[in-house]
């Protein structure tokens, strides 16, 4: 439902639920955030229920900070609105993390066909399904916005989805098909978010990131191409907001 992503200096956690209560106005069952620490490891943290139950969780018990992280308020399409099937979903034995708004229409085959492997799940979700596929192409390619290309090759319906793996720390990549995402460019730091409310309070210069595109994000620059791994012209917008 919502989505934010964040690569930049050491407060991914005030980026994102900062993102995520601006996108509270969309409606949602679920919060999540995932985050890469200094040491290289991700740290999630996750509930069913209100975003204030998801701050007062990391009040009592708090999350290690760090420079790269997504955030993600759900709303329920496959399975319950349950703790463990909200987002983050994590795959490559929970060295990746993905959050997802739509729905992946051809999951079941794909989760069949990674059953029959031998692979487990940890949620009811169709994305989790998208998870373990792109921990797999991580494994095949070694490349985070490849793994992701290739996996969006073979899936159907509506997504956005954002990825970040523990061996590419620094990188956030995205993807979107019937489902939108935008680019937030700020000084030394860069955001994505399925709306500018997203990160509206950090910058107003955004770039749109069109139908069937993947966006690879660092501090220091953002690459659009498309599912094909072609290049493409983006253009920079300031966002009109009386916020
Ligand atoms: N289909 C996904 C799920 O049910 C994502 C729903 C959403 O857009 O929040 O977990």
């Amino acid at each position: 439902c919502g989505i934010v992503g964040y690569v930049g200096d050491n407060k991914s956690l005030e980026v994102l639920l900062g993102g995520l209560k601006r996108l509270e106005y969309r409606g949602y069952d679920s919060a999540g955030v995932a985050i890469i620490d200094p040491e290289g490891h991700i740290g999630t943290r996750k509930r069913s229920g209100k975003l204030q139950m998801l701050v007062d969780d990391l009040e009592t018990t708090p999350l290690a900070n760090g420079a790269t992280g997504i955030g993600h308020t759900r709303w329920a399409t496959h399975g319950g609105p349950t703790d463990r099937n909200a987002h983050p979903q994590l795959g490559d034995n929970g060295k990746l993390a993905l959050i997802h708004n739509g729905i992946i229409e051809n999951f079941y085959e794909l989760k069949e066909g990674l059953l029959a492997k031998g692979e487990t799940f940890t949620s009811d979700t169709d994305s989790e399904v998208a998870a373990i596929l792109v921990g797999h192409a991580y494994q095949e390619t070694g490349d985070l916005t490849e793994a992701l290309r290739l996996v969006v090759a073979k899936l159907h319906g509506a997504f956005t989805l954002l990825v970040m793996h523990e061996d590419q720390p620094g990188v956030v990549v995205g993807a979107r098909r019937n489902s939108p995402l935008v680019i937030g460019l700020g000084d030394g730091e860069n955001f994505l978010g399925s709306d500018v409310a997203a990160f509206v309070e950090f910058t107003r210069r955004a770039v749109a990131i069109g139908q069937d595109q993947i966006v690879t994000l660092r501090t220091d620059s953002v690459v659009v191409t498309d599912f094909d791994g072609n290049p493409v012209e983006t253009e920079e917008f300031d966002i009109q907001w009386d916020a």
